[in-house]
């Protein structure tokens, strides 16, 4: 009870918002009150001037207009001022003290006065308190200790002086302003709980907006972030790109765009699996915030792509040599729980201006250079540049009279055979696509292929060559096999792989004669699901072919997880065999690995009668390339197919 009257009495100093808001609401009151407490204090000395001493009438009202006038000023220069919590509790805390000084000086002051008037200014003394400290309480009602405060000190003297003065008008006056006091009491306590109820509920209020607000921030933190690596994600990324580019072509300044591509990284999320995977990308993203003292921005874009905005660099040559050390960087091994994991960054790069000036044509030169990076110098950086602007006008062309195109009548196979140089017979053809376009003519199939894959067109191509091959094998004999090209994106299309497989399965054509050739790109590219498309058909019992092998990046271990048949030796190997002897060992490794694990081997782009001599050296039987024959027409085929035995033989006699 006694704690209750006392938390009464005091600041709520714990809740700062009720502080504040107690301030400033009765700051608003301060000039109204004083303007009362001046204006009856006037009244009252104008009517006690003859009565009552110059002491009384002049020079203390003097004392209380100066305090009351000091106290005015000081709330004008201070009414819009922000107060700390610390000094708002100061503020009220004098006010406080103000209050319960003035109200017993008002008071003693007023009652002094009674003795020197008659009947009428007596009750003026008696109207003049009651009236002016009922008027002063309703101004501080916000202040709920300072209006209790002020209610006792100037009302209780108040009614026990005119109670008990004998007098039955002032006894019933102060009856009655005792019984005015317990309402007006009860009416500020509970306007005040009410105004504190409603600070409360503007808190809450106010928190629930911050939290709103902090959800929200964190929302937008997160949609822009990658939550792997903790960098900004592909949306970041593409905004301040947009951002920079606008700011860079204002100032005049450098920009420039990379993209980065890892090469080697889905076999390792396949050999040590997903959460090594994880974290090598997170180291990635380590090793490349490490550069940003180079002013660069890197973001992961998504998979095992990371962007880079590079600003700062004063030219290509510049970016080349930064461009390769950050390639440089992610070469570095990868060491997890001592297991050590290998990766390559390819890195393509397009300068604001020389590869033009909007986002969108940023990132298609970078792509391209990236493209050009994979394809020709893996682990390095290829800069965007004029001649890559021709190819890439080129590449355009291509892919608009491809589009164009109508694949039965345009497209045609050329057909090189492989040749088995113990028995000196053919033992199969490789179908090879030929495109003579009649807008822009014949398109080397290098070049047409790569086009299909970017236009997102090759499925349908393959399909198509994929019958003409069928129908063309139909002309030969049974025993000679037909090996058939498959795209990159061929292998992990479910919808080629499924069309292919109508398309031999409608054909007639035993699935046995048929071979399917892949390359290591393709394969490794995504493993599982290349290896899953491979197996489909093997088990349909068609024979599978690794082509090109050697110039990929895919350790020897793979040959082993995947149905092969066959493994067609690239020619890079085979340019220098009669003199190297690294190649002629590397050969001779794949050579024996292909019998050890039950496979063909066939070599590829045989050129001279000293290479044949070299590889049947090295124990190789099947072979292909211009020595024996070009990639010829299926009419062709016929003709050489009967002279073959009267070419063949006299051509393997030489070099056996
Ligand atoms: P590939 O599958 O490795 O085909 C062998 C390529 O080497 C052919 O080039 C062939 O003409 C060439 N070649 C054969 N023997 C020799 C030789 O002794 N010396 C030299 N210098 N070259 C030789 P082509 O026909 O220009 O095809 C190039 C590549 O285009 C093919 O390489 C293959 O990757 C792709 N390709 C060709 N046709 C198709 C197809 O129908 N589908 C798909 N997806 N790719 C195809
Ligand atoms: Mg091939
Ligand atoms: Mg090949």
């Amino acid at each position: 009870m006694l704690r209750n009257s006392r938390a009464f009495l005091t600041i709520e100093a714990s809740d700062p918002e009720l502080v504040q808001a107690q301030l400033a609401a009765f700051t608003k009151q301060v000039p109204l009150l004083y303007f009362m407490l001046v204006t009856n204090t006037v009244a009252l000395t104008v009517t006690h001037f003859q009565a009552a001493p110059a002491l009384l009438t002049l020079y203390i009202p003097s004392m209380l207009y100066a305090v009351s006038l000091f106290r005015l000023v000081h709330w004008w220069f201070s009414r819009h001022r922000h107060y700390t919590h610390e000094e708002a509790i100061g503020r009220l805390r004098s006010t406080y003290r103000l209050t319960a000084l003035l109200g017993a000086g008002f008071c003693a002051w007023s009652l002094s006065l009674f003795p020197y008037g008659d009947a009428y200014q007596q009750s003026h003394v008696a109207f003049y308190i009651a009236n002016t400290v009922i008027g002063c309480i309703f101004c501080l009602m916000h202040l709920r200790a300072a209006a209790l405060a002020l209610t006792a000190i100037v009302l209780g003297p108040f009614t026990i002086f005119f109670g008990t003065s004998g007098n039955p008008v002032f006894t019933a006056l102060a009856l009655n302003v005792a019984l005015v006091t317990i309402a007006m009491v009860f009416i500020l306590l509970t306007y005040y709980r009410d105004f504190r109820a409603l600070i409360q509920s503007q808190k809450e209020l106010t928190a629930r907006q911050a939290e709103t607000q902090r959800l929200s921030d964190e929302n937008h933190r997160l949609a822009n972030l990658d939550s792997l690596t903790n960098l900004p994600n592909r949306r970041q990324f593409r905004a301040e790109l947009e951002k920079r580019l606008a700011l860079a072509e204002k100032n005049g300044t450098s920009l420039a765009l990379g993209l980065i591509d890892l090469d080697g990284f889905k076999p390792v999320n396949d050999t040590f699996g997903h959460s090594i995977g994880d974290k090598l990308l997170i180291e990635v993203g380590e090793r490349l915030s490490a550069f940003a003292d180079h002013n660069i921005f890197p973001a992961r874009l998504g998979g095992d792509e990371f962007g880079l905005i590079f600003e700062g660099q004063p030219g290509p040559d510049q970016l080349h040599a930064l461009g390769d050390r950050i390639c440089a960087a992610l070469q570095e091994p990868y060491i997890f729980s001592g297991q050590t994991a290998r990766v390559s960054g390819s890195l393509g790069v397009a300068i604001l201006g020389d590869a033009g000036t909007t986002a969108d044509r940023l990132f298609d030169c970078a792509d391209f250079a990236l493209y050009l990076a994979k394809q020709n110098f893996r682990g390095t950086t290829v800069v965007f540049s004029a001649e890559h602007e021709a190819e890439i006008n080129e590449l355009g062309r291509i892919q608009q009279a491809l589009r164009a195109a109508d694949f039965r009548t345009e497209m045609y196979l050329a057909f090189q055979p492989m040749v088995d140089a113990d028995t000196s017979g053919i033992s199969a053809y490789e179908a090879l696509a030929r495109w003579k376009s009649p807008t822009i003519g014949t398109v080397a199939p290098s070049v047409f292929i790569r086009a299909a894959e970017r236009a997102g067109i090759i499925g349908k191509l393959t399909e198509v060559l994929m019958q003409k091959a069928l129908e063309a094998a139909k002309t030969w004999p049974e025993h000679i096999r037909l090996s058939v090209n498959l795209s990159t994106r061929d292998v992990v299309s479910n919808k080629t792989v499924d069309a292919l497989l109508d398309i031999i399965a409608e054909s007639g054509i035993d699935p046995a004669r048929l071979d399917i050739e892949v390359t290591e790109t393709a394969v490794m590219r995504n493993f599982t699901l290349a290896a899953e498309n491979i197996r489909r058909f093997a088990e349909r019992g068609i024979g599978i072919a690794l082509d090109d092998f050697g110039t990929g990046h895919s350790s020897l271990s793979y040959v082993h997880r995947l149905p092969l048949t066959k493994i067609k030796i690239d020619r890079s190997f085979i340019i220098d065999i009669a003199t190297n002897e690294l190649s002629r060992s590397i050969v001779k490794t794949i050579v024996d690995l292909s019998r050890n694990v039950g496979c063909v081997c066939v070599v590829e782009g045989m050129e001279t009668a000293e290479q044949v001599a070299a590889l049947r050296a090295l124990g190789c039987r099947m072979m292909q390339g211009y020595y024996f024959a070009r990639p010829q027409k299926l009419e062709d085929t016929l003709a050489y197919r009967a002279t073959a035995e009267t070419i063949l033989n006299p051509v393997l006699r030489k070099t056996g």
